[in-house]
């Protein structure tokens, strides 16, 4: 493997701020769903990046939009609109519920968009003081202070001093708990149609109906943050449009540039007007290096053929899963929707999720964790068949090597 050595995973603890812990191998290659390490290891990829190379590792439509954009224009910033933004906001136009779209670079100012335009739009149309903000326990929205402090972990958002006021949290798939809180002075609802981070939690159809029904009575907007299940990764190009309730602004980000920075605010007409030039906005967003290469995934996620393959990948992993478990009992519980699943361990093996990744890795595996006690897999929308068996079958190994430790 052609790589430059003379940097290695040990140069991370000297030169990173630490505030991760990355595996023991560094990627160097990929190509769909295998990756290759400095040593040339193979792995098989489940983890996706986090959801976001939903197509795979150097999928030839990404590496040509992205090439003969590089050759074209790269960056112009908002002073000058072009043509990739304005494609792929149309696309997004044509295939949802949004009439509206803003781009910027990550889930997080994604959300901080929808945010701040939620809290605008209250303020504007209703009364200076329609500023509070329903959100979940255990729902993850990006790091910035306003979109940790709309997430419903404290160990995210407390240490960094005072904290954007007026937000509330409440147990998730709770109607009875929103009918508590909800009032006049409620700009928003804020939820994640699948809780990706929290633990692979999807909403319950009931409770969002009643939501909508809630927002609408208060005149509350209800924003759907799609960073983790949107762009085909639960089987259709948003979750929203499994349940049939549409929000008023949703977000998207993660797999939407199929692993280019890239992220997108969508919203209505309504709720659109209550900005202007100047009041919101970003250098990189939006940028047409970005938009290319996001308008090439879009292309190719948003057909039946990638979309229709999600529910039998689905069934396979879950039924390899339950198989794996009547073997060697680690699970508690097997959820979640399309290509976001999670595995919950049972309580002998309480906090040890990043156990198991490790185990994983021993065995050629790259896998997700969502919390302490979730395995999570979110392999690219389009794996191989072969990949997928071969890659349940390196887990089986690595969930056997658990046990037998234990
Ligand atoms: C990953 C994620 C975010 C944050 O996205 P970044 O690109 O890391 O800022 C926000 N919301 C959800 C649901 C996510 O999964």
């Amino acid at each position: 493997m052609d790589s430059n050595t003379s940097v290695n995973r040990n140069t991370f603890d000297n030169v990173m701020l630490p505030v991760y812990a990355p595996a023991t191998f560094v990627p160097v290659k990929g190509k769909g769903s295998r990756v290759w390490d400095q040593q040339g290891n193979e792995y098989i990829d489940f983890s996706s990046g986090i959801a976001v190379t939903a197509l795979g590792h150097c999928h030839p439509a990404l590496v040509k939009a992205l090439n003969t954009q590089g050759e074209m224009i790269w960056h112009t910033s908002n002073l000058f609109t072009n043509e990739p933004a304005l494609r792929l906001a149309q696309k997004l136009i044509d295939s949802t519920f949004a009439d509206r779209v803003f781009f910027a670079n990550s889930g997080a100012e994604a959300n901080e968009a929808a945010f701040k335009l939620a809290r605008r739009y209250a303020i504007t149309r209703h009364s200076p003081y329609k500023t509070k903000i329903i959100a979940f326990n255990n729902a993850f929205h990006g790091r910035t202070l306003f979109t940790v402090s709309v997430g419903g972990q404290a160990k995210y958002s407390d240490g960094f001093g005072p904290k954007p006021a007026d937000i509330i949290h409440i147990p998730f798939n709770d109607l009875d708990a929103v009918k508590a809180v909800i009032d006049d002075h409620t700009c928003a609802v804020v939820l994640e149609p699948v809780q990706g981070e929290g633990g692979i939690t999807p909403v319950d159809a009931e409770f969002l109906r009643g939501v909508r029904e809630l927002c609408d009575r208060y005149k509350a907007l209800l924003v759907f943050d799609e960073v983790q299940s949107g762009m085909g990764r639960t089987g259709s190009l948003f979750t929203y449009m499994q349940y049939g309730i549409v929000p008023d602004i949703l977000t998207s980000a993660k797999a939407l540039g199929g692993g280019f920075p890239i992220s997108a605010m969508l919203t209505t007409d309504e709720v659109a007007q209550v900005m202007e030039p100047g009041v919101h906005g970003t250098t990189y967003g939006g940028n047409p290096l970005a938009c290319a290469v996001a308008e090439a995934a879009f292309d190719v996620i948003n057909t039946p053929e990638v979309l229709s393959g999600v529910q039998s990948r689905y069934e396979y992993i879950v039924t390899r899963l339950e198989e794996i478990n009547q073997r060697y009992h680690v699970f508690t519980d097997v959820r979640g929707l399309g290509l976001l699943i999670g595995a919950e361990l049972q309580p002998n093996y309480q906090g040890m999720a990043r156990e198991f990744l490790a185990a994983s890795v021993e065995n050629g595996l790259m896998l997700l964790n969502a919390g302490p006690n979730v395995i999570r897999f979110a392999p690219s929308l389009v794996i191989p068949e072969d990949d997928l068996q071969q890659g349940m079958a390196r887990f089986e190994k690595a969930v056997k090597q658990m046990v037998e430790v234990k």
